[in-house]
């Protein structure tokens, strides 16, 4: 691939995390909680790396037996399909290496793959890696009516289709979406199904936010629509899931026709994952196996603290006049800025985008960090969609409450 095309993946993130350190700012930047993951999933981890001699050695190479066991029996319930442990799950590290290895695997030199704007920033450069090209179609405010939800912004059935091209190969879709937060309801991702089987393309989901909804938004797998199992590799997080980013445990899951490409790439790569921690989270999901659908689930808490914090930063938010559009998942808000006038004294960023230069003047100046959402678009677009900057909202309430303060004080 040319090495020259390729973006620095996530450049904004390490730069504006980097600046929030720097400038001791309340960190509401990069997706990650400040809170420790729940008692259940340290516990297991704890007991793996006391455990025997086992717990400190390679394990199998595409993915802990405890781990794909426990991840084929959680995950058959809910795509309706029998996964097999051993052929149709690969673990990663984390998330994104799930990414980089059907973006390697799948994608030829020439092939395009049309991604859904705004979207979780590695994709571009992971297609371009692979020597693919890479093809938008935004997701776009209604008209009309004021925007208020993720809900609001909508993906074109026309529009997707008049991107397909003979050398279209996979559509990538991020349901809970990051930054926007928008749920994909069934009939849209049924209209994506449609077409990936009209043209016979893959789908690529990104859920690594599946357990994050509100007010009712039900978190739908495409892989669990008709004929759509055989097409899709979908990809999860341990570290989103259980609240421990830090620990990398990821995974795809999907037929075992298309996994075996991805596991190559795996093996010629990183081979093996750390053992004590995939441990830790097959004992999780055995956990939440058990109390699936109960006040205990894991999977029932963290939305629901999170519905708070969600409807606090919104306060504070709408408090000093900026409108969010609130999200129907994630664990992000965006917001328009546009009605905010700044001077910005740093004359050394007026050739950047405005969110840019926005999201740097609010950390020097106000201390508060967070992202700005022209980072989720393409070099094309992303100048059209520079008035929004993201908040992450997977924070303490005291971090909250801190943030609040700034946000009064500038207003
Ligand atoms: N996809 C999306 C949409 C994300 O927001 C992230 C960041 N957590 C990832 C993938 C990568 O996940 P992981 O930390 O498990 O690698
Ligand atoms: N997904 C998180 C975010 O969007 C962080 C991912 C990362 O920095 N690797 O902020």
């Amino acid at each position: 691939a040319n090495r020259q095309s390729i973006k620095q993946t996530n450049k904004h993130r390490v730069e504006f995390t980097q600046l929030a350190a720097e400038y001791k700012a309340v960190n509401l930047g990069q997706g990650f909680p400040d809170f420790s993951p729940p008692q259940f999933i340290t516990e297991a981890f704890c007991k793996a790396v006391s455990g025997g001699p086992p717990m400190h050695q390679y394990t199998r190479a595409f993915g802990h037996p405890a781990l794909v066991q426990s991840l084929a029996k959680f995950f058959s319930r809910i795509v309706g399909h029998d996964i097999d442990p051993f052929e149709d799950i690969l673990v990663t590290v984390g998330a994104y290496q799930a990414l980089f290895c059907a973006f390697q695997a799948l994608i030829d030199e020439g092939d395009e793959v049309i991604i859904v704007e705004p979207f979780f920033d590695c994709y571009q450069p992971m297609v371009v890696m692979a020597g693919g090209k890479a093809v938008y179609v935004p997701l776009r405010p209604v008209s009309g009516t004021a925007v208020l939800s993720s809900g609001d912004w909508v993906l074109s059935a026309e529009e997707l289709a008049s991107k397909i091209t003979p050398h279209t190969k996979a559509i990538v879709i991020n349901t809970p979406n990051n930054p926007l937060g928008k749920v994909y309801k069934r009939e849209e991702l049924q209209m994506i199904a449609d077409l990936c089987i009209k043209h016979d393309l893959l789908c690529f989901s990104d859920e690594v936010y599946e357990w994050l909804t509100y007010d009712g938004a039900k978190h739908v797998k495409i892989a669990s629509l008709p004929g759509m199992w055989e097409r899709t590799v979908t990809i999860g997080s341990g570290g989103k899931t259980f609240s421990a980013t830090g620990w990398k445990v990821g995974w795809a899951m999907g037929s075992g026709h298309i996994l075996k490409y991805m596991k190559t790439i795996h093996q010629n790569s990183i081979y093996h994952c750390a053992t004590a921690a995939q441990e830790a989270v097959a004992q999780g999901f055995e956990r939440e196996h058990e109390l699936f659908g109960t006040p205990q689930s894991y999977f029932q808490q963290l939305p629901a603290m999170l519905h708070h914090r969600r409807e606090k930063l919104a306060s504070s938010l709408k408090g000093v006049g900026l409108q969010p559009i609130m999200p129907e998942g994630g664990y992000f808000m965006i917001t328009d800025i546009s009605s905010i006038a700044v001077d910005f004294k740093d004359s050394d960023t007026k050739d950047e985008n405005y969110d840019f230069r926005f999201v740097k003047w609010l950390i020097k100046e106000k201390g508060l960090a967070t992202i700005p959402v022209s980072a989720f678009y393409s070099p094309e677009h992303s100048k059209e969609f520079d008035k929004y900057i993201r908040f992450c909202f997977v924070k303490e309430n005291s971090t909250l409450d801190a943030a609040e303060e700034i946000l009064k004080k500038w207003s």
